[in-house]
């Protein structure tokens, strides 16, 4: 590594005291900084100039240097790497200097979110809502700049326009954004009666906002512009209207699927038939084969939901639940007695392949417990 003279590189004497040493690295540091200058040779130049700054304050490290040179730190510079670092102790103090050097732009408005809750079939089909929303629009009196008409803004007298004051803070002398005007340079003396020189006004709103078919639960759609006003001119946020589905008392929705449990009785299990389930367009028949057992799905495609992103379909799948009788007559409970009996013939175990397989194992399972 080439010899280095931090004296040299911060422009003092060797005598230089601190107090003269952290002057000329403020000066340095404020023309170099990789914030205020973009050229590559001064991001280089900034960290030597860091360097010199931080060995020549601290008294062991200048006595160092000053008896062996810039050898005295090749080892710790090797430990602390290279990369770049403006993250330092001084990083507070330059982010206020540097950050807050541009003239501050009004602020945008901020947006605004309505949830809206929709019901299934409103969610599916699509539907224009009105929503009432409280919010804070442009004043029409002034057009948003808060001074009354005719009347022209003055000069912020704290900081004479500039929208930056300059304030000590150690032995930094920092910029930061004037209190008086909020860094705009210019105060409002003759503000506008409407709006009291904020430039907006509370107001609701009504809006008919057109939900496209095929939302789902947390959805969102948004209204460019919508949102409340920004500050003295500025443009205004979104409007993020956020959709929530209801619960259906039939249907339950996965995605574009929609799921429905068709209870059967015990009989339309057993042999077959037909039977009505409903869809979102209606309802449509649909064939119950013989033998039909719990938890059977049919799947009725093109009877789920259209997606609102894709246009592709989903489907309607109808659980089936095969009900057990109540509140038998005694002619009822006479045939079940009747086909009890015959369950439980000796042909009877092909009648129920389930329950005879599900006992074999029982039986099998204790059987070889005991040996
Ligand atoms: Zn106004
Ligand atoms: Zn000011």
């Amino acid at each position: 590594m080439a010899k280095k003279d931090y004296y040299e590189i911060l422009g003092v004497s060797k005598t230089a005291d601190e107090r003269e040493i952290k002057k000329a690295y403020k000066r340095l540091a404020m023309k170099y900084h990789p914030d205020r200058n973009q050229d590559k040779g001064a991001e280089i130049l900034f960290k030597q100039i860091k360097e010199a700054y931080e060995i020549l304050t601290n008294d062991q490290k200048r006595a160092a240097y000053d008896k062996y040179g810039d050898a005295a730190f090749e080892q710790n510079r090797m430990e602390e790497g290279n990369g770049a670092d403006f993250s330092d102790i001084f990083g507070d103090v330059f982010g206020d200097i540097f950050g807050g050097s541009r003239r501050q732009r009004a602020a945008r408005g901020i947006d605004l979110r309505y949830n809206i809750v929709l019901s299934l079939e409103e969610a599916v089909r699509g539907v224009t809502k009105e929503i009432r929303i409280p919010t804070l629009e442009e004043c029409n009196i002034c057009h948003g700049n808060g001074i009354k008409p005719g009347k022209s803004p003055t000069t912020c007298p704290t900081c004479h326009g500039q929208g930056q004051v300059q304030m000590r803070q150690g032995f930094f002398s920092v910029q930061q954004t004037c209190p008086h005007c909020h860094g705009r340079g210019q105060i409002i003396s003759d503000p506008c009666n409407k709006c009291q020189g904020h430039g907006r006004v509370k107001k609701s709103k009504t809006l008919s906002v057109k939900i496209p078919s095929g939302v789902d639960t947390g959805d969102r759609i948004r209204l460019t512009g919508e949102g409340e006003a920004g500050e003295h001119g500025a443009p205004p946020g979104d409007l993020y209207v956020q959709v929530q589905l209801q619960a259906h008392p039939i249907f339950e929705r996965e995605g574009n699927n929609l799921h429905c449990e068709v209870p059967i009785n015990f009989a339309m299990a057993a042999l077959g038939g037909e039977i009505e389930v409903p869809t979102l367009n209606g309802r449509v028949k649909l064939k119950i084969p013989a033998e039909t057992q719990t938890a059977k799905v049919f799947r009725l495609r093109d009877q789920g939901i259209r997606s609102v992103r894709d246009g592709s379909q989903g489907e309607l799948l109808c659980r089936i639940v095969v009900e057990t009788p109540v509140k038998l007559n005694d002619r009822q409970k006479k045939l079940f007695k009747e086909l009890e009996t015959s369950f439980n013939s000796p042909s009877g175990d092909k009648n129920s392949p389930r329950s005879k397989s599900f006992f074999d194992s029982v039986k099998n399972f204790f059987g070889e417990l005991a040996d």
